[in-house]
């Protein structure tokens, strides 16, 4: 059986920069990243509204919270010595009436608890000078708040981890783990369908969607260590480009109590096109049709503060799935970045319900996996 330092797996954003980060501090460490699909990034990762965020929304303390604001400049600095598209678009968050300034202030104060510093107040005109068709009672502005191509930042990521020694293995399925007297016995199977397994001192899960069966495949029981993941499915409407350059920056509603996301909201991307969206409906399936039907629920969630939209300029685009830990209508739960050593499972790193701000914290988490080897 082969022996490496590390085994990965799964080769999502997370994954990609953990092998980045581990190779490039312990530069002696073999690193395998086994993956079940043809390339990088096939689910969550290139599924997403592509946003840089700030960490506005994440209750203070929280990993999602520091990972982010930590994540947003590191994420920003990567991308312009690696020349990967980004853009501080900036972002808007608006009061659809002088009902939601309430919640734009807790918003603020929670932003500045989190370290968010830069947020700006800005009134009715000063909100038209920016995006002349948005329709506001005013709004906070979050210029750090930006876009990123996911691609191109996987793409590099996953060059810097070859260049680095990594191994990124694809149609690698990871079927079984098993603890050893040292170390882990990973079982695969292989692209021509035949099985192997190999021996690995560390063991890093960040199969996101299947990150609590990884963990299981341990032994660990996902609905007594609370991780169980509820897939969270988010679509996408995309605007017709006549009317996408409308909207320079990133328009968002309130993010209100009862939303499970943060709302319906306008995206920007890259190329200049516009899109809506994600919605939040819980699935049991991984199925990433998006369904016609739902236009008229993101046209009455957005109507109200791009009025210059039809219901009929909506098209189905895309839809991503949150690997989610709290079920609907539960509270709050955060990322799970965790040792295991103390389940008796030394070497092993559980990342787990890595849905949003994922992509921005993608080098923080990779930081703090790093740390646990160190
Ligand atoms: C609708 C939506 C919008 C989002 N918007 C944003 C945003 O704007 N900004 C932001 O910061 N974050 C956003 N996110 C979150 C972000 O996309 C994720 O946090 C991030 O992509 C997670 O990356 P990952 O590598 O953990 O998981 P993934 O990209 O899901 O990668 C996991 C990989 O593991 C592989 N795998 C699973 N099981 C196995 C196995 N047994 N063997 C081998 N391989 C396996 C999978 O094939 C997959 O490639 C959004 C997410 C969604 C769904």
């Amino acid at each position: 059986m082969d022996q490496v330092d590390v085994v990965i797996v799964g080769a999502g954003v997370v994954g990609l920069a953990a092998a980045v980060e581990i190779t490039n501090r312990f530069n002696r460490f073999s690193v395998t990243i086994l993956e079940r699909h043809t390339g990088f990034g096939q689910e969550t990762s290139s599924r997403n509204s592509e946003v840089i965020h700030a960490g506005i929304y994440y209750p203070s303390q929280s990993l999602k919270a520091s990972l982010c604001v930590e994540g947003n400049r590191k994420l920003y600095r990567f991308c312009e010595s690696s020349k990967i598209s980004c853009r501080r678009t900036g972002k808007l968050i608006l009061a659809r009436s002088d009902s939601d300034l309430p919640h734009l202030q807790a918003l603020y104060l929670q932003a500045a608890a989190n370290g968010v510093t830069d947020l700006q107040w800005l009134d009715q005109k000063q909100v038209l000078s920016l995006e002349p068709h948005a329709r506001s009672a005013g709004a906070l502005f979050s210029p750090s708040t930006g876009i990123v191509d996911s691609h191109q930042l996987m793409s590099r990521l996953e060059y810097l981890a070859k260049q680095n020694g990594a191994l990124p293995a694809y149609r690698h399925e990871v079927i079984g783990l098993d603890p050893l007297a040292e170390g882990y016995r990973v079982a695969y199977r292989n692209p021509d369908g035949t099985f192997e397994a190999l021996r690995c001192r560390w063991l890093v899960n960040c199969a996101g969607l299947a990150a609590d069966r990884v963990a299981a495949m341990l032994g660990i029981d996902p609905a007594e260590a609370g991780y169980q993941i509820f897939p969270c499915k988010g679509e996408y409407f995309s605007v017709p480009y006549a009317k996408a350059g409308m909207v320079k920056r990133l328009i968002y509603p309130p993010p209100l109590a009862e939303l499970t996301g943060l709302g319906i909201h306008a995206t920007k991307t890259l190329d200049g096109r516009l899109r809506l969206g994600p919605n939040a409906v819980y699935v049991d399936s991984l199925d990433y049709r998006v369904d016609p039907g739902h236009a008229a629920d993101f046209y009455g969630a957005i109507k109200e503060i791009l009025p210059f939209l039809e219901l009929s300029d909506l098209e189905p685009e895309m839809a991503g799935i949150r690997p989610k830990l709290q079920g609907k209508g539960q509270p709050f739960r955060d990322f799970v970045v965790c040792h295991e050593a103390g389940r008796g499972l030394p070497g092993v790193v559980n990342l787990i319900g890595i849905e949003s701000p994922g992509l921005t914290a993608c080098l923080s988490l990779a930081e703090m996996v790093a740390e646990f080897i160190d």
